[in-house]
């Protein structure tokens, strides 16, 4: 039962991450601007504004003009109540103060995550605002619940990540990496910490390289078409971060 409304809960979170892309999107504010549809600015109802649900009563189409809505909203909602769900089955233990805090950074990470997802992807651009959210809250929540030689190690993992990130980003001039994905590197370190840091950006790498393959393979992108890395540096966080010490463990198990 509880599941049912954290998987509810998300889809609201993503319907306000769709809001918010938006906003960063054309400008404006988020708190104060009413919803509106981006194609004729008609001022969306209550009943219009249901996650998933309006996208399929409507037909994605919009009431007032009749435009078609991206797909992007429906997706951004699942996505997120989606990964809400399976992250706080996969953390939930029980009702304590470190239980609701955890919940509470977990949510709050996967967000701002994202966010950065759908916009890396359309703009190829990590939004500054989101990467520096990451940074703090994740850099706070060692600094308050791990012992100073557990910080050492996950401030190793931003190094780590970000030094590789910069020396990429000067050694082709910009060409191969962007600076937003030396800023998420550091995140990146402050969350996965070390060693799932070594398995965040190994999934990231051969993610990228596979779809980069089959995009020229497909004839879509050829070898200069910019890819962002972004989401694949997403996807490797999410991996490590769920499965990490698994994949090491069988990592070790093959090596030994
Ligand atoms: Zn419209």
């Amino acid at each position: 039962m509880i599941g049912f409304f954290i998987f509810l809960f998300g889809l609201i979170i993503g319907s306000f991450l769709n809001a918010a892309l938006y906003r960063l999107e054309v400008g404006g504010s988020l708190v104060k601007e009413r919803s509106r549809c981006p194609l004729c600015g008609h001022i969306l109802k209550w009943y219009e504004l249901l996650p998933v649900l309006s996208f399929l009563i409507q037909k994605r189409k919009c009431r007032s003009c009749g435009g078609k809505i991206s797909f992007q909203y429906p997706l951004v909602e699942l996505l997120t109540g989606f990964l809400f769900l399976s992250t706080f089955l996969y953390i939930w233990a029980g009702l304590s103060f470190q239980g609701i805090i955890d919940v509470v950074y977990i949510f709050t990470v996967l967000s701002f995550i994202i966010l950065i997802f759908v916009f890396d992807l359309k703009h190829y651009i990590i939004p500054n605002i989101a990467v520096y959210s990451l940074i703090t809250i994740s850099f706070f929540y060692s600094l308050y619940f791990y012992s100073f030689s557990e910080i050492l190690f996950y401030i190793l993992a931003a190094f780590l990540a970000s030094g590789f990130f910069l020396l990429l980003y000067v050694v082709s001039s910009g060409k191969w990496i962007g600076m937003g994905d030396v800023k998420y590197g550091v995140f990146m370190g402050f969350f996965l910490g070390w060693p799932k840091i070594l398995i965040g950006l190994f999934i990231a790498y051969i993610v990228g390289a596979l779809v980069g393959v089959m995009l020229m393979a497909f004839e879509k992108k050829n070898i200069k078409s910019e890819i962002p890395f972004g989401p694949f540096l997403i996807v490797g966080t999410l991996t490590a971060y769920f499965f990490g010490m698994d994949i090491l463990s069988w990592y070790l198990n093959l090596a030994y």
